[in-house]
């Protein structure tokens, strides 16, 4: 049985200020702490705030991204080891708008992959197709080939600690959501792909759909076999359409 994860990415939103008053809007998703992961995951100034409002609650913080050298002449970059300085757990990697909007490549992504899994933190390592590439057929190529090149060299059991987040591109903040059956259909597939080096391991790494997440779509999506959990951009910014998607299924608030 893998553990549930619902993760919020609030891309470049909310200043620490804000940050403060949105997660103290959100406390109330701890009591879901005990049966799901749920990390928020904040710009880089509001890490640090986040953490002290979330400390002892069970609701975990994670950044957007991370250089993969420890320190050095890397202006502008933040590295694995200040982020678990600050109480971070996890960290997003790979997530389409810094490989569309920064050209962030396979092969960076593998390096920071590898460096937060040395550093201990979990990361959520994002992957999936454009619309062109969904148009032409390509779907299952393109996710093999950034799921090969993204892990390259990342061992079993550091694949096990690692959450995958299937997001077609053509989903992520257009509120157009893949239908559940279309996500199973791609998860499923990287289940399968990651089997192929990683047998005994691919049923314990938690795989993600996000993409329009929405409280009004959380329940069928969750109800896929291999789908684990999602990633929410848009619908996080709401502490209560946030708090409704941590408690699919009908869960109390
Ligand atoms: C995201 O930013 O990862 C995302 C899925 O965004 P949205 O939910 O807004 O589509």
């Amino acid at each position: 049985m893998r553990r549930p994860v619902l993760a919020a990415n609030w891309k470049m939103h909310m200043t620490a200020g804000e940050t403060v008053a949105l997660a103290k809007k959100i406390l109330p998703c701890q009591e879901r702490a005990g049966e799901a992961d749920i990390v928020i995951c904040p710009p880089f100034t509001s890490l640090a705030p986040a953490c002290s409002v979330f400390q002892g609650t069970g609701l975990q913080v994670g950044a957007q991204n991370m250089h993969w050298e420890d320190s050095g002449a890397f202006t502008g970059e933040i590295s694995a080891p200040m982020l678990k300085e600050i109480g971070c757990t996890h960290v997003i990697i790979g997530h389409s708008e810094r490989r569309q909007l920064f050209g962030e490549t396979d092969a960076a992504i593998n390096c920071k992959l590898k460096a937060a899994l040395r550093h201990g933190l979990i990361p959520i390592f994002c992957l999936g197709e454009t619309l062109e590439q969904r148009e032409a057929g390509t779907t299952q190529e393109v996710c093999a080939h950034q799921l090969e090149q993204g892990l390259a060299g990342i061992q079993s059991g550091d694949l096990a600690k690692t959450i995958i987040a299937y997001e077609p591109v053509w989903a992520i903040g257009t509120g157009r959501t893949a239908s559940p059956e279309d996500a199973q259909a791609v998860i499923s597939f990287i289940r399968r792909e990651l089997g192929k080096k990683h047998s005994h391991f691919a049923d314990q790494v938690r795989i993600l759909y996000g993409g329009s997440v929405k409280p009004e779509n959380i329940d069928g999506l969750m109800a896929q076999q291999d789908i684990d959990g999602a990633l929410v951009g848009g619908a996080s910014l709401d502490a209560d359409s946030f708090s409704k998607i941590v408690n699919y299924g009908g869960a109390e608030q």
